[in-house]
């Protein structure tokens, strides 16, 4: 199974039928189905590493201002417990099960285009605040291994997320992409295709880093994406691009040759 590293972007992505919810679509028909989907998202960062056991997780709307439509979103997939059972026994006892947790918009934003139909298990596992990014690639290493027993690592946040500035440009009628944005998506672009674990877990630590990445909540799953993805797996992008000028959108799929379809 690949992995892959999405883009969320707006919430409303989820109900638009907008660039980036077409390309999500798009990517859907290049994805093998898979056994269960394990998510990590940018919106579950909480002190601890846990993992969702609930059987039928809730749609959770983390979120404020956006239409009732919206909140009216269910994305109803059965969890996966004997997965949150798999998963911890391969991170050890760091891991702690949460039977009430849902999953949250920056998981069921992105699997509502790539498995509409909702009838694929998904198990979220949390981002540990503590943790540096190095230490979040360790501890995703681990979970190599379900990739090979069919499970889908699903990371889900965005490459560039200063949403201070977005808005604050974009209240001023200016959505160019900043200089600080191009540089810091194509370094990431250039260490993923590297397989670069290393220059992926410096890079918040640069200039464009900081910039880019004011909370680093919506880098960290791309460690996980870049951690599980086998050492065979090639990165490929089918989603780039910026919304809201300096948002970047970037997606990023880790697959072996023989198992593309295109
Ligand atoms: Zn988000």
């Amino acid at each position: 199974m690949p992995a892959l590293f999405v883009g969320h972007g707006s919430p409303m992505n989820a109900i638009e039928d907008n660039r980036w919810s077409r390309a999500l679509r798009a990517l859907s028909t290049r994805l093998e189905r898979p056994r269960s989907v394990l998510a990590v998202s940018a919106h579950w960062f909480v002190e601890g590493t846990r993992i969702t056991g609930h059987p039928r997780p809730p749609t959770i709307h983390d979120f404020g201002g956006f239409p009732r439509a919206l909140h009216e979103v269910l994305y109803p997939a059965p969890g996966d417990p004997a997965l949150a059972d798999r998963a911890r026994s391969l991170l050890g006892d760091r891991v702690a099960l949460d039977d009430r947790r849902g999953l949250d918009h920056g998981v069921w934003s992105v699997l509502i285009h790539l498995f509409p139909q909702a009838d694929v298990p998904v198990v979220q596992l949390s981002l540990d605040e503590r943790l540096t990014p190095r230490e979040h690639y360790q501890v995703a290493r681990p979970l190599r291994s379900l990739g090979d027993e069919g499970v889908l690592l699903l990371a889900s946040g965005n490459v560039t997320h200063n949403l201070g500035y977005a808005m604050r440009r974009h209240a001023e009628g200016d959505d160019s992409i900043p200089d600080w944005a191009s540089r810091f998506d194509e370094a990431v672009k250039r260490a993923c295709a590297g397989r670069d674990g290393d220059a992926l877990a410096r890079l918040l630590e640069t200039e464009d880093g900081r910039m880019a990445q004011p909370s680093p909540d919506h880098y960290l799953p791309l460690l996980y994406a870049a951690a599980t993805a086998d050492e065979r797996d090639e990165a490929s992008f089918p989603i780039e691009g910026f919304d809201w000028g300096s948002l970047s959108m970037r997606s990023v799929l880790f697959r072996t040759q023989a198992n593309r379809r295109l």
